[in-house]
C-alpha cells in the first residue's frame, strides 16, 4: 500500500543519530544549537527555537507574544487541531475564519470580519498543505488591529513566495511575528518527534527558550549551582538526537522539495483532465502574494472529488482507491466543528461555508519524496480508474 506521507530515512540520518547516542549529550548539548542554526539559515529568519512538538511551539509563540485571557485568537478551521488549540491553552478565545476557496487558505476578508464582530489579538494562519497563506494582507489587518500574526508554518517548511516582486521564504519574512515548524513523521521533514518557532524577534526567542525549560535562568549569582525559576515555563525540550536527524534532514530539503514537486507535476499532468476532480492550483499571481509550483514545497497533495457527480460516497471511493493499493487521508475535518469548540462556543455548521465545501470534497493522494514513479503511476491509474464520472 502506498502511504499518503511516509517519512525518508537516510544512512546518512542513522549515522548522525548515532553519534550523538555515543557522545555525552542525549538532551540539552550541543546539536540543539545546530540544529537551531541550520533551521534559521534555512528559513533566512535571525532566531530558531527547537522544541520537542509543534504544539509546544504554538503555545510558546501564545506565551511569548502575551496572549492570555480577554484575548482574540482567529485561525482556519482547515487545520490540525493544534493551530487552534494554543489559543485555548492560554485561556484566550479561539474564534475561527473561513477560508479562500482557491487554497483552503485563512481568508482575510473573513478574519477582517471578525476581528469587526469581536476583536482580534492573534491570527493563526496556517499554510495549508504547502501554499503560503496571504501573510501581507494578514499582517497588515494584524497591525490595524494591534494583533500578532503568528503563521503555523507546520506544512510550508522550504515553500518560497513573492509580495510585491520581492522573494521570501516561509519562515524568513517581515510579515509572520512567528512561524512554527513541526518534525512529526508525516511532515516534509522529521525528527522523529519535535517542532520549533522561528522569529526575527529576539525578546520572543529568548523567552521561548526559557519557557521551553520551566522558565529558569543558570545565573550563577551565589555560585555555579544557582538558578532562579523567574516564570512558570514547561519541559518542552528537544533531545540532541533528534535535533540531530532534524538537521540531517533538512540538509536534504531542497532534493525533498525537488522530488515533490515533480510528483506534483505528474498529477498535474496526468490527472487535469478528468471531470469532477480538481487539482491544487500551484500558482498564484494576483494581489501582493505571487508563487509558482517551483516555489512550493507540498507537504500534502489535496484534490476536491464531486463524489455526488461520480455516484461514490468518499468512503467508498477511499476504499476502492485503498484496493488498487492507494493510501488517502483526508485533511480537515473543519475544527470549528469539533465537539470540544461546538460545546465550548456554540459553532455551528454554517459558520465557515468554505471550509465546510471543502471538506466535503476533499481528498488527500500520496505524496512523499521516497515515492517512486512507479508509485506516482500507480496512483495516476488508480485515480483513473475509480474517480473517472460513470467508472461505476
Ligand atoms: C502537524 C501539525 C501541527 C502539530 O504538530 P506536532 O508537531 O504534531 O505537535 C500543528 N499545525 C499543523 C498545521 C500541523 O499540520
Amino acid at each position: 500500500m502506498i502511504p499518503y506521507g511516509k517519512q525518508a530515512i537516510t544512512g546518512d540520518d542513522l549515522a548522525a543519530v548515532r553519534s550523538v547516542l555515543e557522545s555525552d549529550f542525549l538532551t540539552s548539548g550541543p546539536e540543539i544549537e545546530r540544529f537551531e542554526s541550520a533551521l534559521a539559515e534555512a528559513c533566512g529568519a535571525r532566531h530558531a527555537v527547537a522544541v520537542c512538538n509543534a504544539t509546544a511551539a504554538l503555545h510558546l509563540a501564545m506565551r511569548v507574544t502575551g496572549i492570555g485571557p480577554g484575548d482574540r485568537v482567529v485561525t482556519s478551521p482547515i487545520t490540525f487541531v493544534a493551530s487552534a488549540n494554543a489559543g485555548e491553552y492560554v485561556g484566550a478565545e479561539v474564534d475561527f475564519a473561513d477560508v479562500s476557496e482557491d487554497d483552503a487558505n485563512i481568508d482575510p476578508t473573513s478574519v477582517a470580519a471578525r476581528a469587526r464582530e469581536g476583536g482580534l489579538d492573534a491570527i493563526v494562519a496556517v499554510d495549508y498543505a504547502g501554499r503560503p497563506a496571504d501573510l501581507p494582507a494578514l499582517s497588515s489587518l494584524a497591525k490595524e488591529h494591534g494583533a500578532v500574526l503568528i503563521a503555523d508554518g507546520c506544512h510550508a517548511i522550504g515553500t518560497r513566495f513573492e509580495v510585491d516582486g520581492i522573494p521570501y521564504r516561509v519562515g524568513g519574512n517581515p510579515f509572520a511575528d512567528i512561524t512554527t515548524f513541526s518534525f512529526h513523521p508525516v511532515k516534509t521533514i522529521t525528527a522523529g518527534e519535535g517542532g520549533a518557532l522561528v522569529t526575527d524577534n529576539a525578546e520572543y526567542a529568548e523567552r521561548a527558550r526559557s519557557l521551553r525549560s520551566h522558565g529558569i535562568e543558570r545565573t550563577g549569582a551565589e555560585g555555579p549551582w544557582f538558578y532562579e525559576m523567574r516564570e512558570l515555563g514547561y519541559n518542552y525540550r528537544l533531545t540532541d538526537f533528534q535535533a540531530a536527524l532534524g538537521r540531517s534532514q533538512l540538509a536534504r530539503l531542497p532534493e525533498n522539495r525537488a522530488r515533490r514537486q515533480e510528483i506534483a507535476a505528474r498529477y498535474a499532468g496526468e490527472l487535469a483532465d478528468i471531470d469532477c476532480l480538481a487539482l491544487p492550483k500551484l500558482e498564484r499571481r494576483s494581489g501582493r502574494l505571487g508563487y509558482g509550483a517551483g516555489d512550493l514545497c507540498l507537504h500534502l497533495y489535496p484534490v476536491r472529488i464531486d463524489f455526488a457527480a461520480i455516484g461514490k460516497t468518499r468512503a467508498q471511493v477511499m476504499e476502492e482507491l485503498a484496493g488498487l493499493g492507494v493510501g488517502t487521508q483526508v485533511h480537515y475535518i473543519p475544527v470549528h466543528l469539533q465537539p470540544y469548540y461546538v460545546g465550548k462556543y456554540g459553532y455551528a455548521p454554517g459558520k465557515c461555508q468554505e471550509a465546510e465545501a471543502f471538506y466535503q470534497q476533499c481528498l488527500t493522494l500520496p505524496l512523499f519524496p521516497g515515492m517512486s514513479d512507479a508509485d506516482a503511476a500507480t496512483v495516476v491509474a488508480a485515480v483513473r480508474a475509480v474517480v473517472s464520472p460513470g467508472a461505476r
